[in-house]
C-alpha cells in the first residue's frame, strides 16, 4: 500500500511538466539529451518532486529563479533515475549562492584546541538540512558533459552517502553483509592508488581528481561525479569502481553516449 508521502508524489509525477521548464533541461543540463524518452520523462518527475518538498532560497543577493531551481533539481535527480535514493530525505533546503562562497569551518588542532577558519567553497552539503551551491559552477557543471566538475552530483552524492548517518563512502547497498565487504575493498584499493598520485601530481594520468584523496566520503562524491561525466574514463582505469557504482546506482551512463 502507498504511505501518504508515496500517494502524493505520485500525484506529482503525474502533473503535466510545465512546458516552459523543457527549454530548460534541453539548455542547461546536458545529460538530458542522452536519456531515452522514458529516462526524460522520469527526470522531469523526480524535479516534479524535488521541487515541491525542498525549497530553494537564495544567498550573497541571487534571486532564485525557475531556471535555477529546475537546472539544480535536473542535475540532482540524475542520481535517482535508477532508485539509489528515495528522494534525498535528509536535505530540507537547497540555498544558492551567486558564485564561489566563503564558509567558515572549525578544525581540531593538536591538543584539543579548536581552530576556525575559512574556505572558498562551490558547494557544500550539511549531513542533516541544507545543501549550499554556487549557481555559476552548478550550471558550468551542468552544461558540460565529459570532464568537467559538475557541483551538483558532487554535493547530492554526499547527500545519499550520509543517509545511513554516516559520511563515509559507504551509502545503504543492497544485498547481504557480502556486498560491503566487495564495496570496502574496491573502494579502499582506489582510494589508496588515487592518495599515491596526489602525492606525485606531475605523474597523474588520474581519471578522478585527487580531492577525492581527502578522505572515503570524498572519493565515494568524486568516483559517483566521475561516474556520470566520464564513465568511459572511469570505466577504462577503474573497472571495478565502475561496476559498484552501476551496481549502486543501478545506472549505466556509458548507454547515455
Ligand atoms: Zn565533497
Amino acid at each position: 500500500m502507498f504511505s501518504l508521502k508515496e500517494w502524493q508524489r505520485e500525484h506529482l509525477r503525474r502533473q503535466p511538466f510545465p512546458a516552459e521548464w523543457v527549454p530548460i533541461l534541453e539548455r542547461n543540463v546536458a545529460h538530458y539529451h542522452h536519456l531515452s524518452p522514458l529516462e526524460q520523462q522520469a527526470l522531469q518527475g523526480h524535479v516534479q518532486v524535488f521541487l515541491h518538498e525542498k525549497p530553494f532560497e537564495g544567498c550573497g543577493g541571487l534571486e532564485i529563479t525557475d531556471e535555477i531551481r529546475v537546472t539544480i533539481a535536473a542535475e540532482a535527480c540524475l542520481l535517482l533515475l535508477g532508485g539509489a535514493s528515495d528522494g534525498f530525505p535528509h536535505c530540507n533546503r537547497v540555498l544558492v549562492y551567486p558564485g564561489a562562497f566563503v564558509s567558515t569551518v572549525t578544525r581540531a588542532l593538536p591538543g584539543g584546541v579548536l581552530a576556525k577558519g575559512e574556505l572558498v567553497r562551490l558547494g557544500e552539503s550539511w549531513g542533516w538540512g541544507n545543501v549550499v551551491l554556487s549557481w555559476d559552477d552548478a550550471l558550468k557543471g551542468a552544461r558540460a558533459l565529459a570532464g568537467a566538475h559538475s557541483v551538483v552530483l558532487h554535493e547530492f552524492a554526499h547527500q545519499i552517502d550520509e543517509e545511513n548517518g554516516a559520511a563515509d563512502g559507504v551509502p545503504r547497498l543492497r544485498g547481504s553483509r557480502g556486498v560491503y565487504a566487495t564495496w570496502a575493498s574496491v573502494m579502499r584499493q582506489a582510494f589508496e592508488q588515487l592518495s599515491q598520485e596526489k602525492a606525485h601530481p606531475s605523474f597523474s594520468k588520474e581519471v578522478l581528481d585527487t580531492y577525492g584523496a581527502t578522505n572515503p566520503a570524498e572519493f565515494f562524491a568524486v568516483a559517483s561525479e566521475t561516474f556520470f561525466e566520464r564513465p568511459q574514463a572511469l570505466l577504462a582505469q577503474h573497472p571495478q569502481v565502475y561496476a559498484q557504482l552501476k551496481d549502486f546506482y543501478r545506472l549505466d551512463p556509458l548507454a547515455w553516449r
